[in-house]
C-alpha cells in the first residue's frame, strides 16, 4: 500500500487539521463566550520541552492526566485512553448500522450516506484520549517529549479516527455496488482498524520509537471485532480479507485473476473522492 496523494490531503484540509491540532494541543477554542475555554499555557519551557509535573501524575509505573478537563472546558465523561479501547455497557445504540462507531466511549462516527455520508470526530474524547498516551508514555517509558513530537503525535491521533471512519465510507459505497452485500459489524471494525493504523503508519515520518510506541498504545483495541485487526497487520492480510468481504471482485478472482491491486486501487480512489461531510463535535 502506499501512501495518499495530494488530493485526499485537499480533503482533509477541509477538516482543517492544523486547527485540530491547536485544538487538542493548546485547548484553543473560539472565544466566543459560550465555547471560551481556557488555553493550556506554558506547558512548555523555554527549550520547547514539555513539562510533564504540570499534566501528568504517575502512580506506579502507569500514567494518568491530573488536569481537571472541566475546569478546561472539556466535558468528556472519560479520562483515560482505555477507555475508548475497551467495551463498556453504555453503547448507544449498538443495532443502529446506520451509524458505525456509535458508541458513546467513541472518537468518532460514520452516518452512511443518505446524500453525503458523514463523518464525526469527538474532540473532547479524542483530546482526553490523546493526553492520557502521553502521560502513560510519559511516565512508564519515561520520554521527554518536545513541542515538535507532541504536535507530529496529536496530527497522527486525529488521522487515526479520520482514516477509520473514511473505511467505514469505503464500505458504504462498495455496500451500493453489491445488492446481496452482508455487512459484518465485526469484520467491518476489525479492518477499518488495521485500515486506519496502514495509513497512519505512511503519515508518520520515519520510523521513530516515539511513534511506534504511541501507536501501539493507541490501537491496543480490547473492543469485539476491533481488537481482531491485528490479523490483518500486514498489508498483504488486510488487502486479502478486504477482497473476501467486499466479494465485488469474486467473479475475477474464479477466472484467476490476482484481485488485492484492484481492491487496493478502488480504496483510493474513494479515500480521494469521499462524499462526505466533516462534522466536529465536543
Ligand atoms: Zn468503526
Amino acid at each position: 500500500m502506499r501512501q495518499l496523494n495530494k488530493k485526499l490531503r485537499k480533503e482533509i484540509q477541509r477538516f482543517n487539521l492544523e486547527e485540530l491540532i491547536e485544538k487538542i494541543m493548546y485547548n484553543s477554542f473560539s472565544k466566543d463566550s459560550k465555547n471560551r475555554r481556557e488555553p493550556f499555557e506554558n506547558w512548555f519551557d523555554k527549550k520547547e520541552k514539555l513539562i510533564p509535573n504540570l499534566i501528568c501524575e504517575c502512580n506506579g509505573q502507569y500514567g494518568e492526566t491530573k488536569i481537571d478537563w472541566r475546569r478546561h472546558g472539556n466535558s468528556s465523561p472519560f479520562r483515560n485512553f482505555r477507555d475508548f479501547l475497551s467495551e463498556r455497557d453504555d453503547f448507544r445504540n449498538v443495532k443502529d448500522c446506520e451509524i458505525f462507531d456509535s458508541r458513546i466511549n467513541t472518537l468518532g462516527t460514520y452516518r452512511r450516506m443518505q446524500s453525503p455520508g458523514e463523518i464525526t470526530l469527538y474532540i473532547d474524547n479524542i483530546q482526553v484520549f490523546f493526553w492520557s498516551i502521553i502521560c502513560e508514555m510519559i511516565c512508564h517509558k519515561k520520554y521527554i517529549f518536545t513541542r515538535e513530537k507532541i504536535e507530529e503525535l496529536a496530527k497522527l491521533c486525529i488521522l487515526k479516527t479520520l482514516y477509520h471512519e473514511l473505511f467505514h465510507h469505503f464500505i458504504d459505497v462498495q455496500s451500493r455496488f453489491m445488492k446481496d452485500f452482508h455487512l459484518d459489524n465485526y469484520i467491518d471494525e476489525a479492518l477499518a482498524v488495521a485500515c486506519s493504523r496502514h495509513m497512519v503508519g505512511f503519515e508518520a515520518q520515519g520510523n521513530q520509537a516515539f511513534v511506534s510506541d504511541f501507536l501501539e498504545l493507541a490501537y491496543s483495541y480490547k473492543l469485539p471485532g476491533y481488537c481482531d485487526w491485528i490479523e490483518y497487520k500486514s498489508d498483504e492480510q488486510f488487502l486479502l480479507k478486504l477482497s473476501e468481504y467486499i466479494t465485488i471482485l469474486k467473479p475475477l478472482s474464479i477466472l484467476g485473476q490476482e484481485v488485492t491491486p484492484i481492491t487496493e486501487s478502488m480504496l483510493y480512489s474513494i479515500f480521494e473522492n469521499p462524499n462526505i461531510d466533516f462534522r466536529i463535535q465536543t
